[in-house]
């Protein structure tokens, strides 16, 4: 019964980190020279002010797909 468990976890991982390369392939297009997440003025080769940004970027976006929004 955990054997479907992982299986499901390891696609819902695979479909989302899919979904993410195609978001920051969005980003590369829109850079602003603002952080994606606070809007932080950055340098415009970069997307994100820091890590911790980058991270909850991807935390928000990842919830946001599982509720299909
Ligand atoms: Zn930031």
């Amino acid at each position: 019964m955990s054997d479907i468990v992982d299986n499901s976890n390891v696609i819902v991982d695979m479909f989302t980190d899919a979904a993410l390369k195609l978001a920051r392939q969005d980003h590369f297009i829109n850079r602003d020279g603002h952080c994606l997440f606070c809007d932080e003025s950055i340098e415009p080769s970069q997307l994100f002010c820091n890590r911790d940004c980058r991270d909850d970027y991807e935390k928000v976006e990842r919830l946001k797909r599982i509720q299909g929004k």
